[in-house]
């Protein structure tokens, strides 16, 4: 992966929920291309505009714009369902995945606006992980005949700073499983399940068996679990036989805690100490991501600070070099969700 091209940026903008459009509240964002400015409800002069790799409206019809009339959907910008923001962004992923290089898809943004829509879905709207693991062993089907393919697949999540096994039942053990690291595999998580599938259908189980973990785990330590991040990885082992190569590949798919703990504060000491720890991950992903799109760009860069975090350590090897990484933020169009918005702006701009 050349340059610039290791880190994609893409916005999606979700639709107005019942809560936004009962209150009467109105669009700040507009899209020109992959350009989204967003306008500060107390001062209309005060616009910001952010330049990405891809800009996504999801909704269509119709919305009420800024003189709070009903009107179809300010020109500009693309409208994109799953199946568009698929071949936009997981297609690439996919593709490199099978030729052997490491991959990340991160979602950020403000809980609700839309990270697990994106990533999972609900329902029939299937989010890119799912539709990433089914075209994946498509591929790989209809290549079985030239190549054995092994899949090791793990659930895990962040929280506080610690790890917890989403697949396993003792993965809850005290102050959570142990990062290691080694000359050969990075770091690591010591006695994390990873389970080998065949099939998109039991990923999809398996999906399913983590996610109520993950809830389970959240109500039971009194916790939301948009306070933590999901990290699922992917290990894609690809042996040609009669060529006598071996291609190995990490995917991760990462659903990021939601961005609005980063201001977290005057909250009682549990909950600050909470609020810190996942600031630090997100802060150090952050440095992270744009020192390598620095990098990327040709610019001096001395030192990539991976160990400052659960989180960046745990992806080092699937960031950066030849992966490819590609961040979703994802925002709401109200403007009862300004401030957060634009913070998910200013975050993702970081990134490219
Ligand atoms: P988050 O994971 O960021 O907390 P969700 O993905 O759960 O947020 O989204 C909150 C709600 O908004 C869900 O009901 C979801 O169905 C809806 N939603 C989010 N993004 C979209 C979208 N792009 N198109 C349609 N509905 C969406």
């Amino acid at each position: 992966m050349a340059g610039k091209d290791c880190v994609k940026v893409a916005v999606r903008v979700r639709p107005f929920n019942k809560r936004e459009r009962e209150a009467g509240s109105r669009c700040v964002v507009s899209m020109s291309g992959n350009a989204i400015t967003i306008q500060d409800p107390r001062n209309p002069h005060t616009r910001r505009t952010f330049t990405f790799d891809y800009a996504f409206w999801s909704h269509s019809g119709f919305i009420r714009n800024r003189d709070g009339l009903f009107v179809a959907e300010e020109p500009g910008g693309r409208y994109a369902d799953q199946g568009n923001v698929f071949n936009d962004l997981g297609q690439g992923i996919l593709e490199n995945a099978l030729q052997g290089y490491n991959a990340t898809l991160l979602a950020y943004g403000q809980t609700g606006s839309g990270k697990s829509y994106s990533m999972v879905g609900y329902g029939p709207n299937k989010g890119l992980v799912p539709t990433l693991c089914e075209r994946l062993f498509r591929a790989v089907k209809a290549n079985q005949e030239s190549c054995q393919c092994q899949m090791l697949f793990s659930m895990l999540e962040i929280y506080n700073e610690q790890v917890i096994d989403l697949l396993s039942k003792g993965g809850r053990s005290p102050g959570g499983l142990r990062v290691r690291e080694d000359q050969q595999r990075g770091f690591y998580v010591e006695g994390l399940r990873r389970v080998p599938c065949d099939s998109a259908e039991q990923v999809e189980q398996l999906m399913e068996q983590g996610t109520r973990t993950r809830t389970t785990a959240a109500t039971h330590i009194n916790a939301n679990s948009s306070r933590s991040h999901m990290l699922i990885s992917a290990q894609l082992k690809q042996i040609f036989t009669e060529e006598n190569i071996t291609k190995q590949s990490n995917i991760n798919l990462v659903d990021l805690a939601g961005s609005e703990r980063q201001r977290c504060s005057g909250l009682e000491a549990d909950r600050l100490k909470e609020g810190t720890a996942i600031n630090v991950s997100l802060t150090t992903l952050g440095n992270v991501i744009s020192s390598l799109a620095d990098a990327a760009l040709g610019k001096k860069v001395v030192h990539i600070p991976y160990r400052d975090s659960v989180l960046t350590k745990l992806l080092q090897s699937a960031l950066g070099g030849n992966s490819r990484t590609v961040m979703i933020a994802t925002l709401s169009p109200s403007d009862i969700c300004y401030e957060e918005s634009l913070s998910t702006l200013r975050y993702a701009e970081r990134a490219k």
